[in-house]
């Protein structure tokens, strides 16, 4: 029998331990110490065990120090076995779930799996689990079909996705460069669609930024004793707005949309009644940048504008970066990672993928950064972060034979 009907064999066997190993995943919430939450210990020593009893070899354990956390470490874990070619091929998956929000919007236990109609619904079933679990399942049914893969393969259990990467990847990258090359292959299964018909190969880079303006409070019939932050925060608002889509009208095809996003969001309370003149504001702007647009360069603009209401006004103004990311470079769209993973798809799910950019972010940048290529991809429902999550058991087994075809090159 020819190596890929084996190995697809193999994996509809191994199809209900998948399914109960994704459930036992589900029991282990891994809720972030930030998000009140108990952290990924558990569920790291429960994958520890398992890949045990899998016939996998030990786990390497690379622990962040987080005061926060119960041990005060959060874990990440790397399983890594040898292939018979040069090379290696990274699969991210991160352990930690997000809260389960509103639970009346649940109808079950979000933290015990229930299996109904072909899908495993539960929190972190779809995100991330899903994935961690067919990575897991796909380097098995290599092992036991005794077929070594084509280069080694690393199985990375992450910590901290969910709320930026700090005990994650981050740590890994920043504390043991020594486990990383450039020509490495990283595939981060976190993102992606039904069909399994899109490869994300770059992200715009984050830059949210929030403004505050202060004035002096006074009573509504006398604006000529205070000086109001709400008319400055208005004038300053608009004028940032046209400033920055002026400064960078720049386009690339690989996004949709296909230009830098500078968008007005949030913007907090200010005074109660309506006879008051606000003497602070704040507001924020929620900033996409293209990679061939600097943060630096954008600040620059905002900077000159609020010196110009500072000047004009007398108002003072300060701002703060809510999240300011470093740009990263896209992946080559027939970069050698890319080009596995297309491959491997359209051989499973008959068509091939196409590849493009997405507003951000994910934990793929981190790598683009440091000038590793990564791609994201998932075939999966879009049910991330939302009550009811589930899987789609079809899903998981098909991103398994994906993903055992890449380790054997096929
Ligand atoms: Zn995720």
């Amino acid at each position: 029998m020819e190596v890929r009907e084996r190995l697809d064999r193999r994996i509809a066997e191994l199809e209900p331990e998948m399914v109960g190993t994704l459930c036992d995943l589900v029991a282990l919430p891994a809720v972030s110490p930030q998000d009140g939450g108990l952290g990924e210990g558990a569920k790291a020593a429960y994958l520890e065990k398992k890949v045990l009893d899998l016939g996998l070899p030990p786990c390497e354990r690379y622990d962040a120090p987080d005061p926060e956390a119960p041990g005060g470490v959060r874990p990440n874990l790397v399983v890594r076995v040898p292939g018979t070619g040069a090379g290696r091929l990274w699969f991210f998956s991160h352990m930690d779930v997000v809260p389960e929000g509103d639970r009346s919007l649940w109808t079950q236990d979000p933290f015990v799996a229930q299996v109904r109609d072909g899908r495993v619904y539960g929190r972190g079933a779809n995100d991330n689990g899903q994935e961690l679990v067919a990575s897991l399942y796909a380097l098995k049914a290599l092992r036991d079909l005794d077929l070594p893969p084509a280069f080694e393969i690393c199985l990375a259990f992450v910590a901290d996705e969910e709320l930026g990467s700090r005990y994650g990847i981050c740590h890994l990258l920043d504390r043991h460069p020594e486990l990383f090359s450039p020509q490495d292959l990283v595939l981060v299964p976190d993102g992606g669609n039904e069909e399994g018909s899109f490869i994300e190969i770059a992200e715009k880079t984050p830059f949210w930024l929030e403004v505050t303006v202060e004035g002096k409070q006074v009573h509504g019939s006398r604006p000529d004793l205070g000086k109001n932050a709400c008319r400055g925060a208005n004038e300053l608002s608009v004028a940032l707005d046209r400033a920055l889509h002026r400064a960078f009208p720049e386009t690339d095809p690989l996004f949709e949309p296909p230009v830098s996003t500078f968008e007005p969001t949030r913007r907090l309370p200010n005074v109660a009644n309506v006879n008051t003149i606000p003497g602070r504001e704040v507001f924020c702007f929620d900033c996409r940048l293209l990679p061939s647009v600097h943060p630096d360069a954008v600040e620059g603009v905002v900077r000159e504008e609020i010196r110009r209401l500072e000047e004009t006004t007398g108002l003072r103004v300060t701002y703060r970066f809510v999240q300011k990311g470093d740009p990263a470079p896209p992946t080559d769209a027939v970069a050698p990672v890319v080009e596995r993973l297309s491959r491997a798809v359209k051989d499973v799910l008959g068509k091939t993928p196409r590849v493009g950019g997405i507003g951000g972010g994910t934990c793929a940048a981190f790598f683009r950064v440091q000038g590793i290529p990564a791609a994201v991809w998932a075939q999966e429902s879009d049910t991330a972060h939302m009550p009811e999550e589930y899987t789609d058991i079809s899903h998981l087994v098909h991103e398994a034979r994906v993903f055992a075809r890449m380790m054997r090159d096929l």
